[in-house]
């Protein structure tokens, strides 16, 4: 399948849409007292075609991230044909199955959702078996623990009393690097409270495995509060590439 051009109105819509993401999180860390350059931009572009992807590769992004295996393998795909030049770095942030495992690690650079001792287990596996069989070139994988903070399992995440555990068995496996934390303010929470507690359980984690220095945390809504709580980065779907179809997650 040939990916459709994008037309001058969705390019420009993309590049503008672009300078005011860039323009929120330089005055977030302005007011935050941070340098800009703590905070990367991944550009979540589930649900958009892989020529947007180019666009936004040619206005200078390089790091995207995808929630559904089978789709994100695809787009990769199309990506390496489109811009054959670029080396764009593909973040996971979906919540992935055990049995998808092997959809994903040879193409991604960090798995940013590991919650359960089971899917580490499987995940550095998976890792270690698409190296040895030269599908993934590196044998390591970076991994974020995706953070739960109202402990609700319906929405993904190991709870606040589990995340230590999980910390020390996902370092514990050759085939995964801790880098850090996920989390995402639950619907309907005060996004202050919800990112302090968040920075908390970033602080503790570090304090155990001091290069898990990584906090992914900070979306379309909230990204100027998760910024002031010290994320390092924010993951911008609608304010960067437009309202996903209804019908998409
Ligand atoms: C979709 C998604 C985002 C982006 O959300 P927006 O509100 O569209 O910016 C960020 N993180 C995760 C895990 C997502 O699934």
């Amino acid at each position: 399948m040939q990916p459709k051009n994008v037309s001058e109105d969705r390019r420009a819509d993309l590049e503008r849409r672009l300078a005011e993401v860039r323009g929120r999180i330089s005055a977030a860390c302005a007011a935050a007292g941070r340098d800009p350059s703590e905070v990367s931009l991944l550009a979540v572009t589930k649900t958009i075609p892989a020529a947007d992807v180019a666009v936004l590769i040619d206005l200078g992004l390089d790091a995207f991230g995808e929630n559904r295996a089978q789709e994100a393998a695809a787009k990769a795909g199309e990506i390496i044909v489109l811009r054959p030049a670029a080396v764009p770095r593909w973040h996971f942030v979906g919540n992935l199955q055990r049995n998808k495992a092997r959809v994903v690690v040879p193409w991604v650079t960090r798995l940013e959702t590991v919650d359960s001792v089971r899917l580490a287990d499987a995940v550095d596996a998976a890792t270690r078996r698409s190296h040895d069989e030269g599908l993934r070139a590196k044998p390591v994988l970076p991994v974020l623990i995706q953070y739960s903070v109202d402990g609700d399992p319906a929405r993904g995440g190991v709870p606040d009393d589990a995340l230590l555990e999980l910390a020390s068995h996902v370092a514990g496996l050759p085939g995964l690097e801790l880098q850090g934390l996920l989390a995402v303010a639950p619907l309907g929470s005060d996004p202050e409270e919800a990112f302090a507690a968040i920075a908390a359980a970033a602080a503790r984690l570090r304090a155990e495995h001091p290069a898990a220095t990584e906090l992914s945390a900070g979306m379309s809504g909230d990204m100027d509060v998760a910024i002031r709580h010290g994320s390092t980065v924010v993951r911008v779907g609608t304010a960067l590439v437009g309202e996903r179809a209804i019908t998409s997650r």
